[in-house]
């Protein structure tokens, strides 16, 4: 499936294909900081499906918790959180975009969830929480 997106000002957009039954919630505490979040959505592209225009700022995290060092790339204007990869120069073999980044986030569902012994305690009850359809 082909993918689109941009961050909240524009100045980074990206374009993949996708399988949509590798999308994933991710409840990793690198995940809660970095999103501001509870969690993330996100899906991988191949890296050779993979285009971006701009230039987003990479940081580093040498301490990932799944013990690997993460390149986290985010728009260095209005700091969305674009994807992560391994680093290093050129093009990587895959890179995690975060879903909801994506014009087509409404029809990616997460297929699994990981780190789940991190997950907050609430988000399995969240439908239970009182909804309202705006802002009060
Ligand atoms: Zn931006
Ligand atoms: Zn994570």
């Amino acid at each position: 499936m082909k993918i689109s997106g941009a961050c909240q000002c524009g100045s980074i957009t990206v374009e993949g294909e996708v399988d949509p039954e590798n999308v994933r919630v991710c409840h990793c505490t690198d995940c809660q900081i970095n999103s501001g979040s509870a969690f993330r959505f996100n899906v991988p592209v191949p890296g050779n499906t993979f285009k971006m225009t701009g230039e987003p700022t990479i940081y580093i995290k040498t301490t990932a918790e799944s013990g690997r060092p993460r390149a986290q790339a985010f728009c260095p204007k209005c700091g969305t959180p674009i994807y992560t990869t391994s680093p290093g120069e050129g093009q990587q073999a895959s890179y995690m975009i975060r879903a909801g980044i994506l014009a087509q986030r409404d029809q990616l569902i997460p297929k699994r969830q990981i780190w789940f012994r991190s997950a907050q305690a609430w988000v399995t009850g969240l439908d239970a929480v009182p909804k309202v359809e705006k802002q009060a």
